[in-house]
């Protein structure tokens, strides 16, 4: 599995990374074992990076990730976690106070001493003043406490990045995580991406299957995408599906084909999604990707290209 450098911070991704939340059951249920199962295979086959929160099924996630971990029997330093701040199932905190107990609450949960990368999740819900002037520098105290090596900011509209980036300190915001916007539905990432690299600052890109919408059984219930976003989905999908192809593993490779982006962040909750993921970027890297079946699934999704939905309470 390809490594891709992280922004400033020395680490190396996996280009392919373990999105926990489907371990919160976010997704529908799964059982502890295949949980356990499938970080042991997506490690084994060079996946080093997990990505949870205390929000993703009310804290289930960081536990299921925290005992898949510890059932791996491996050095921590090889390994790579994630873990978020601010956002929970009771709501939104992104307070001092809060994000500092919160951290020692994910540690317990994921049974380690530290976490690579600590993110506030979901920032266009608070103020992004007070993640300037309040969250960064708590995190910052805990940076220097050893609770996190590096500091990371996460959410869906993509200008909460430049209004927070071009505010704090240089080098106190070493991560972003966008979601949604490096799909072959919405690609609006990628104009940011001088910018971000311009900082210093690494680029994680979630949900390139646009959470469940670019898969053959769809996305789940809340999924927020208008009507017309979800049928032109669905219509790519059923097109690849009569042709013998899988739109999910189209999807995986459209976003591993940009290498400015460190890891493409997939959401697995079974042994046989790890295998889907790592065998599509393995083919990408020996036979490339299939030009004509993008080329048919870009026209189909083209009305609604860059579509996307509100969030957060920022005007925008
Ligand atoms: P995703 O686009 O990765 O889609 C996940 C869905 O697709 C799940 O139902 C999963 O079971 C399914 N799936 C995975 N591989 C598949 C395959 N090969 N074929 C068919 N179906 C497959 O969306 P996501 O899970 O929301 O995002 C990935 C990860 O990124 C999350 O788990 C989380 O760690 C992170 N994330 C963070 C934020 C944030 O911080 N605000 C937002 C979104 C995602």
């Amino acid at each position: 599995m390809e490594l891709r450098p992280l922004g400033n911070t020395g680490l190396h991704l996996s280009c392919v990374g373990f999105g926990a939340s489907p371990l919160g059951n976010v997704f529908g249920d799964v059982p502890l074992e295949e949980a356990i199962a499938s970080v042991r295979l997506a490690f084994q086959s060079g996946i080093n990076f997990f990505d949870t929160s205390p929000y993703y099924g009310g804290t289930v996630s960081e536990k299921v990730l925290g005992k898949a971990l510890k059932a791996l029997g491996v050095p921590r330093n090889e390994y790579i976690v994630s873990t978020k701040c601010g956002r929970y199932k009771e709501g939104f905190d992104f307070s001092a106070e809060t994000v500092t107990r919160s951290i020692e609450e994910s540690l317990q949960r994921l049974q380690l001493d530290y976490v690579d990368i600590l993110q506030c999740h979901d920032i266009e819900f608070g103020s992004l003043d007070q993640i300037v002037n309040e969250t960064i520098p708590a995190l910052q105290k805990l940076k220097e406490a050893g609770k996190t090596r590096f500091i990371g900011i996460t959410g869906l509209p993509l200008n909460i990045y430049t209004y927070v980036l071009d505010r704090v300190p240089p080098g106190s915001v070493d991560v972003i995580l966008s979601y949604c916007h490096y799909s072959i539905n919405d690609s609006t990432l990628e104009d940011l991406l001088p910018y971000l690299k311009s900082k210093g600052v690494g680029i994680i890109s979630a949900s390139p299957l646009a959470m469940g919408l670019l898969t053959e059984s769809g996305p789940p219930q809340w999924h927020p995408a208008s009507p017309e976003l979800k049928s032109a989905c669905q219509a790519a999908a059923a097109c690849c599906k009569k042709k013998g192809k899988n739109i999910s593993k189209l999807a995986m490779q459209y976003s591993l084909l940009n290498k400015d982006i460190t890891t493409v962040l997939v959401g697995i909750k079974s042994v046989e999604q790890v295998e889907q993921n790592v065998t599509a970027a393995r083919e990408l890297e020996s036979s490339g990707i299939d030009q004509e079946a993008l080329a048919e699934v870009e026209a189909i999704l083209n009305p609604v290209k860059n579509q996307t939905w509100p969030s957060g309470i920022q005007k925008s």
